[in-house]
């Protein structure tokens, strides 16, 4: 025994070298003596800081962070100081080496880039506390150095590469956060590939079922895609060639998460989207001749394929604000089918892989650089407003991220950059916030337009300004950006801070003609005497002359104090972790069905549960427990941002009680169609129905019912038999709500 153990410590130590060689051999370009001696010392001291940590899947736990560091140098194009912090980066939280002995050993950078590792992750991995605040935190970090993110975007690459050892429902909270945050993230950050493998792994772990379909169906499909691309690029390679040009043309097939995407925003099967891909043409060209170079091979492409003139980007001229950088065309194939063509130079298509980072690598273009400092300013710019509540700002955040971007031309011919359904009032706020401040209107190409005017790429922009302006409540229903949104919640909150000093004075003569004390207490009191939320809520009604002070008098006591009239509001907070523990109970999981008198719950109305879906509780104060689908569309907001509310939940076995589901089908009119599908659901499957309705346009008909069922199987033997009726196309099932 003793001796078995000792051959597979020594076997460990093997595997640690190789995979530490591994990671040299990923930093190779970067490398010089000093640096591989920085390295080598980072290694030595993870190895023996973590000797006697494994991970959940049982290896040595040094494993994880040599795979980190090499994905900073591998896959980010990090340099030495980030793969030395990368090889450290849960020694301070996890170990016993300090901050001090960071320093001592690799100096001031790397004690503050690990710094801000160990603290947030201090703050993201309590499963007690909210997500999207400690999102907000993260980006705090930012300002200090954006390495942070980056191997912490890599940190979290490898622990999804790792995820099939956690626990279900660890599984579900981690693939939650990372489609939700880290994704979209490393997005911003430019970061394409990472970001692609973050959704897949996501999408893996939240739908396994849909991602194992995909993924099957990808690789079936996968010859008639090549043969398909090798007959597309043979004119364009031979032309390529002959003009003298050394490149790299390839297919690039979509991700599964897109495809999944795709399918489930169009409603559309997988075989209307699997052959949808880019050809990719990477060119080995000098970087002062990129541009005309590049449009000399669009010229190429389009004297053999049709190109579609509404469907041109022209990313080499103009930049995206991520820094993306490629010129795109779409065009039409021998087989009439639109094939998406992308040019760009070597440089540029490491840009787009691997973001920011290689940016680093291409010093020489300074102009380019500052398209992360710009981010990084707007994106402090969004931090700098506290008062906005975490969802506010992530909200605000996606928003900025996910849409895209449109042009717009100061008088003077500057360049800015908005987000797509940006007004003029985003714009004069872009500008400066004094201009944001005091506009009253604006001309869009020399015409005359009101602050709610959305902007086109391109509209040239001049702002009117009036001393006498001031912001305005209502502003906050069309601006856009997160930096207009923030600049005017800030100046409406001073606004209202200076009215309410008026209504606080006002409060103070009162008291005093009452014969009460103006305390801390007694303000309080009547704060929630109002049900008000803050003091300056109350001063500001009574300036606005919203409140009746009048029945004060009937709170007074003696001796200049008040008396609370009703008792006073109850902690939420409390209650609502009396429910969460209530609810898991002796087994940390909620039995539905089980104990259905002692447990407040609903099935919730956007998902639709019944037994055998995969389920999870999430506890409101108002409403109880809510039951939702684990693929419920709501699942990721509530799992990433209320980690603390959800509970563990299974269905107790039942018979007796029936659920009811909605279907939808579509078809082919036909006679009798109508009474073989009520046939099939109330006799031979015995299933009771509650509404039903069809409608027929053109031959096809398409029809909701509402049934009762037991659970998934009963559900999905009916739906077996409703389809394989001549004439069914579709069964689907759907939320009670939509029929
Ligand atoms: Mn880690």
């Amino acid at each position: 025994m003793s001796d078995l153990s000792h051959i597979d410590l020594e076997k460990e130590k093997r595997d640690i070298l190789n995979a530490y060689r591994g990671l040299l051999r990923a930093c190779k370009r970067s490398r010089d003596r000093e640096d591989t001696r920085m390295i080598r010392k980072a290694f030595n001291v993870a190895v023996d800081a973590h000797k006697d940590m494994r991970r959940k899947s049982g290896e040595p736990y040094i494993f994880h962070p040599i795979a980190v560091a090499r994905i900073c140098a591998e896959e980010i194009g990090l340099g030495t100081t980030s793969i030395v912090c990368a090889l450290l980066h849960d020694t301070v939280e996890d170990t016993d080496i300090t901050l001090d002995d960071i320093n001592n050993m690799f100096g001031p950078k790397a004690e503050q880039i690990i710094d801000g590792l160990t603290k947030i992750s201090g703050v993201f991995d309590q499963s007690t506390s909210l997500q999207a605040e400690n999102f907000r935190k993260m980006l705090l970090t930012l300002s200090d150095d954006v390495r942070v993110i980056l191997i912490k975007l890599a940190d979290r690459l490898h622990n999804m590469r790792t995820l099939g050892s956690m626990r279900r429902d660890k599984q579900l909270k981690i693939a939650s956060e990372t489609s939700y945050l880290y994704a979209p993230l490393a997005h911003r950050l430019g970061l394409y590939s990472i970001k692609s493998e973050l959704e897949d792994l996501s999408l893996k772990y939240k739908e396994p079922d849909v991602y194992a379909e995909i993924s099957e169906k990808l690789k079936k499909t996968q010859a008639v895609r090549a043969r398909f691309v090798s007959r597309f690029i043979l004119p364009l390679k031979r032309a390529l060639t002959n003009e003298g040009f050394r490149f790299e043309i390839k297919g690039r097939p979509k991700s599964i998460y897109s495809i999944w995407n795709k399918m489930r925003k169009k409603g559309i099967p997988f075989e209307e989207v699997y052959d949808l891909f880019a050809i990719r043409i990477i060119l080995e060209i000098p970087q002062e001749n990129e541009k005309p170079l590049c449009w000399r091979v669009y010229s190429i492409v389009t004297d053999f394929y049709q190109p579609n003139p509404d469907r041109l980007r022209d990313w080499v001229s103009t930049p995206k604000g991520n820094g993306y950088e490629s010129l795109h065309t779409t065009v039409m194939s021998p087989t009439g089918k639109w094939v998406e063509v992308q040019i760009r130079s070597l440089r540029m298509d490491d840009i787009a892989e691997k973001g920011y980072a290689a940016h680093w690598k291409y010093k020489e273009s300074s102009e380019n650089e500052s398209g992360l400092d710009v981010w990084l300013s707007k994106i402090r710019d969004m931090l700098e407003n506290t008062e906005e509540s975490a969802l506010d700002f992530i909200d605000d955040f996606k928003m900025n991220l996910f849409s895209d971007e449109i042009f717009i031309f100061t008088p003077k011919g500057d360049l800015k950059t908005l987000p797509a359904g940006a007004t003029t009032l985003d714009f004069a706020f872009e500008i400066h916030t004094q201009v944001g401040a005091s506009c009253i209107g604006a001309k869009v190409n020399h015409k005359l337009v009101p602050l709610s005017h959305k902007l086109k790429s391109g509209d040239q922009v001049e702002i009117i300004t009036s001393s006498k302006q001031k912001p305005k409540a209502d502003w906050l229903d069309f601006v856009v950006t997160a930096k207009a949104k923030s600049k005017i919640k800030s100046s409406l909150k001073e606004e209202k801070n200076r009215v309410a000093a008026d209504g606080k004075e006002i409060l103070q003569r009162k008291f005093k003609n009452l014969k009460v004390h103006f305390t801390g207490e007694n303000v309080t009191l009547l704060v929630n005497h109002y049900k008000l939320d803050s003091a300056t809520e109350l001063y500001y009604r009574i300036a606005k002359g919203n409140i009746d002070l009048k029945p004060i008098k009937k709170l007074v006591v003696k001796g200049g104090q008040l008396k609370a009239k009703a008792t006073p509001s109850t902690r939420k907070q409390s209650t609502l972790e009396q429910m969460v523990t209530n609810a898991r109970g002796k087994s940390d999981q909620l039995v539905i069905g089980d104990d259905m008198e002692k447990i407040d719950y609903t099935l919730s109305k956007c998902c639709n549960p019944i037994p055998g879906d995969d389920v999870f509780g999430f506890v409101t104060v108002q409403d109880g427990i809510k039951i939702h689908r684990e693929n419920c569309p709501n699942a990721t907001a509530l799992m990433s941002n209320y980690a603390y509310r959800i509970v563990k939940a299974r269905w107790a076995s039942q018979e007796l009680i029936e659920f009811q589901t909605g279907l939808r089908f579509t078809g082919i009119d036909d006679v009798g169609l109508v009474n073989k599908i009520t046939g099939i659901i109330s006799t031979q499957n015995n299933v009771n129905m509650r509404s039903i309705s069809f409608e027929t346009n053109d031959g096809v008909f398409e029809g909701n019912v509402i049934v009762f069922v037991h659970d998934t199987d009963h559900l999905d033997h009916l739906i077996q038999n409703l389809t394989d009726i001549d004439g069914v196309l579709k069964v689907e099932r759907i939320a009670n709500d939509d029929v």
